[in-house]
C-alpha cells in the first residue's frame, strides 16, 4: 500500500520537519492534515493536499477534537505522524516542574493522544503506520537537556510498546531520530545558548553541526524521505524500529 489516496495527520505539520514530511506525503498523494497551534502558520503553509487545523496537542480535548475534525473531513487517519515538540535544555538543577510538564506534554502527552485517537480506525482497517518523529536525545542522553532526553527516550518506549501490542494487525510503529536539523529549533538554540554562555550564536551553531558527525545541519527533506519510506510498501516487515539520522552519532 503506498500513501497515495490515504490520509495522514502530522502534527506541528505548519513548520520545519513536520512541513517537510506533509509536503514529501502530499507529493506521494496523500490528503495530508497539518496540525499545530497558530492558524496564520497553517493556513500559510496550506496547499494541494495540505489541510490545516487546528489543534494543541498538550490539550486532550483540542487532540480529541481536532483529530475528529480531520476525520469528518477526509475519512479515518491512515498514517499518523506525531511530530510536534518543543526542544528546549535546561539542567535538571534549573528544571522547575513547569518546566518538565512542559516538555512533557507536548512531545509525550501529545503523542499519546494523537495516536490514541488515530488507533481506533487503524485497528478496524488492519492498515495503518506510525511514526513517531523522536530525536538522537531518545538514543543517548543529551547534554543539559534531561526532560527532553526524558521525554524522546518516552517516545520511543511507546513506540516500541505499540509495535508488541498491536503485532500482526496490519499496523506498525516506527520512530526517526535526527541529530541536528536545519529549523527553528536549531537557530532558537543557538539563541538561548548564546544568551547563557556568552558565545556568539554562530559559534553555538557551529557546536551543533559539528555534533552530527558528518559535519552538517541535516535537510528536514531528508528527515522527510525516511518517514515516507516508513510509510511506503518497501518497509512493511519494519516495526518497532528507530532510524537515526544523525550522521553516525549513536
Ligand atoms: P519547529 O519548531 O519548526 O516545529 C515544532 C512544531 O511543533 C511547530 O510546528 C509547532 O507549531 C508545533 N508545536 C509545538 N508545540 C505544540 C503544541 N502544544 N500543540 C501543537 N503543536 C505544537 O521545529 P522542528 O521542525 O525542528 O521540530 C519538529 C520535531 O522534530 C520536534 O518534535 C523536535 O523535537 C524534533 N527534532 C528536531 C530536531 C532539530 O534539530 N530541529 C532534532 C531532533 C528532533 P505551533 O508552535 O504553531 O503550535
Amino acid at each position: 500500500m503506498t500513501p497515495d489516496g490515504k490520509h495522514a495527520l502530522v502534527t506541528g505539520g505548519g513548520t520545519g520537519i513536520g512541513l517537510a514530511i506533509a509536503r514529501a506525503l502530499a507529493d506521494a498523494g496523500a490528503e495530508v492534515t497539518i496540525t499545530g497551534r497558530r492558524a496564520e502558520v497553517l493556513d500559510a503553509a496550506a496547499g494541494p493536499r495540505l489541510h490545516p487545523q487546528v489543534m494543541d496537542v498538550t490539550d486532550e480535548a483540542s487532540v480529541t477534537r481536532g483529530v475528529a475534525q480531520a476525520i469528518a473531513a477526509r475519512g479515518p487517519v491512515q498514517i499518523c505522524i506525531p511530530n510536534a515538540g518543543i526542544a528546549e535544555g535546561r539542567a535538571l538543577h534549573r528544571t522547575d516542574t513547569e518546566f518538565w510538564r512542559r516538555i512533557m506534554a507536548t512531545n509525550l502527552d501529545g503523542a499519546f493522544w494523537t495516536v490514541r485517537e488515530c488507533l481506533h480506525d487503524m485497528r478496524r482497517a488492519e492498515w495503518g503506520r506510525v511514526v513517531a518523529i523522536s530525536s538522537i536525545a531518545g538514543l543517548r542522553g543529551l547534554k543539559g537537556a534531561s526532560a527532553y532526553t526524558a521525554s524522546k527516550h518516552g517516545l520511543i518506549g511507546l513506540i516500541r510498546a505499540l509495535s508488541e501490542d498491536y503485532l500482526g494487525t496490519g499496523l506498525t510503529f516506527n520512530a526517526v531520530c535526527p541529530g541536528y536539523v536545519d529549523t527553528g529549533i536549531v537557530s532558537r538554540n543557538a539563541a538561548a545558548i548564546s544568551e547563557r554562555t556568552g558565545m556568539t550564536e554562530d559559534a553555538a551553531r557551529a557546536t551543533m553541526i559539528a555534533a552530527n558527525r558528518h559535519d552538517r545541519l541535516i535537510a528536514p527533506d531528508e528527515v522527510a524521505q525516511a518517514v515516507l519510506w516508513l510509510c511506503g510498501p518497501g518497509s512493511s516487515s519494519v516495526n518497532g524500529q528507530c532510524i537515526e539520522i544523525a550522521g553516525g552519532q549513536v
